[in-house]
């Protein structure tokens, strides 16, 4: 058998390395556009930040140390630029050399990602320092730019994840900084009520935080932007990270069938509308696992998850992605918030009705020092009891309580099982009577 996998990050680096731990003739070609291969795009923010300090420690694998490791063919500054369906084979782009060659595939794995969005706002093509983050390079220039230039004020355009990890780690370097956000609340996942508590935080640590508004041009060199609103912000640096788009020219020319937001569509093994190729990661759609509709969650949990489920398929494993559940979470500043599930737009999007309970215990004992409330949201069905999502944000212990509602939802469990939940317990970690307990009873 021979596989043939486009992109060497997080969802092909993943399928190739299960491939081979699951069969030692499969040939193996992993190709990568990139210079760098199964990099920690997570920690990207981090390095810019200085929290992580080493480069190399975001460098996860190389290319020599895996293609020995794992005895496969890894080819970076490489690029896939066309799929032959009909004749099973790829064209391939040497970005060193810009030669172009062919190789043929039985199977053919896309895992090519999402690229950030980037508009045509009038004078964004003239802003000197107008940055987005996807990868090793953009870290790079974003770094030196920061190291060299010493910028005094940056501007923040878009307030999700990574908007508002980029926020924090550039206020951790010492600068101004603006962020931007056209609704009315950063962070979507989860709801307005729960992001008002985050909008204090990140103000109380001195981002200006400007919501309801978005950028409508660029001036000066990108020195000046024009918001809607018609306020002007004067700024050194800009970061643009108001989402991604679902790499899908190669899917899209080879006639594959796209869904929401062009990402590729696939069935629950992962095929495209081709058997021989499957495609995984940020690129594609998915079902959402609470109600069922298509979605495009672009997260390392589930290109990780796909990847194995893809080298799985390929060794004649029957195992099937069930869904994303959107299990999210991120570090604002001293705070945490973390989510699973819908929440209440996603919900009334769809006319799905919901009962909603909010409650804020203490992450641990409050007699034992260092305890701090969590608002902990349970979105539920009161009649059947069945769980639709949670949201956490708190200073300790967010993290936790989502990831066991997250497996709650994963066991099929309702909110009556909830209080039967027999979780650890001692002073210094939480309560007899856990917060997820607690949420429990408060929805029964
Ligand atoms: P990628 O990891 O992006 O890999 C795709 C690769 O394919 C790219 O390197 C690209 O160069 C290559 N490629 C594309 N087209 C071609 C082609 N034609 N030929 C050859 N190569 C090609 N997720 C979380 O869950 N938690 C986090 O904390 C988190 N933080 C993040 C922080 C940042 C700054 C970023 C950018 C992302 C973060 N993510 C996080 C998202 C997570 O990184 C992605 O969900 C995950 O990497 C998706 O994996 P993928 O394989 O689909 O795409």
């Amino acid at each position: 058998k021979k596989v043939v996998i486009v992109g060497g990050v997080a969802g092909g680096a993943t399928t190739a390395a299960r491939l081979r731990r699951l069969d030692e003739q499969t040939e193996i070609i992993m190709i990568e556009r990139g210079e760098y291969i199964s990099f920690a795009n997570c920690g990207l923010p981090y390095y810019i930040g200085g929290a992580i300090q080493e480069r190399d420690a975001l460098l996860v694998q190389t290319v020599e140390g895996m293609s020995k490791k794992f005895n496969m063919d890894i080819r970076n500054l490489s690029e896939v630029t066309r799929i032959d369906r009909e004749r099973k084979m790829v064209e391939i782009k040497n970005l060193k050399t810009g030669e172009s060659y062919e190789e043929n595939y039985d199977v053919l794995v896309l895992s090519p990602g999402a690229s950030p969005i980037k508009p045509p706002i009038p004078g964004i093509d003239e802003a000197q320092a107008l940055f987005t983050l996807r990868n090793i390079p953009d870290t790079d220039k974003i770094k030196a730019y920061v190291d060299e230039q010493q910028p005094r004020k940056a501007a923040v355009i878009g307030g999700g994840f990574i908007g508002v990890e980029m926020a924090e780690n550039l206020r951790e370097r010492g600068i101004e900084v603006t962020l931007v956000e056209m609704a009315n609340q950063i962070m979507a996942p989860i709801d307005f009520e729960m992001a008002s508590i985050l909008h204090q935080h990140v103000r109380e640590k001195g981002v200006n935080l400007v919501l309801e508004d978005g950028v409508k041009s660029f001036d000066n060199n990108g020195k000046l932007i024009n918001l809607t609103s018609g306020k002007q912000l004067e700024t050194d640096l800009i970061i643009l990270a108001i989402g991604v788009v679902p790499e899908n020219k190669l899917a899209k020319e080879a006639g594959l069938e796209l869904g929401l937001r062009g990402a590729i569509r696939v069935n629950e093994r992962l095929q495209t509308a081709d058997e021989s190729i499957y495609a995984i990661g940020d690129a594609i759609e998915v079902k959402d696992y609470i109600n069922g509709q298509a979605t495009h969650i672009p997260l390392a949990w589930p290109a990780n998850r796909q990847g194995r489920i893809v080298a799985d398929r390929i060794n004649g494993i029957d195992s099937k992605y069930q869904g994303t559940l959107g299990t999210s979470i991120a570090k604002v500043f001293d705070m945490t918030v973390a989510a699973t599930g819908n929440n209440e737009k996603t919900l009334k999007r769809l006319g799905i009705s919901y009962d909603v309970v909010h409650v804020h215990p203490s992450s641990h004992a409050g007699y034992y020092p260092g305890a701090f409330p969590i608002a902990l949201k349970l979105i539920f069905d009161r009649e059947t009891g069945k769980i639709f999502g949670a949201q956490a944000v708190s200073y300790d212990g967010a993290d936790k309580r989502i990831d066991v509602l997250a497996t709650a939802i994963k066991g099929g469990m309702t909110i009556f099982d909830l209080p039967d939940l027999e979780l650890a317990y001692a002073p210094p970690y939480s309560s007899a009577k856990d917060p997820v307990n607690m949420a429990g009873y408060a929805a029964k």
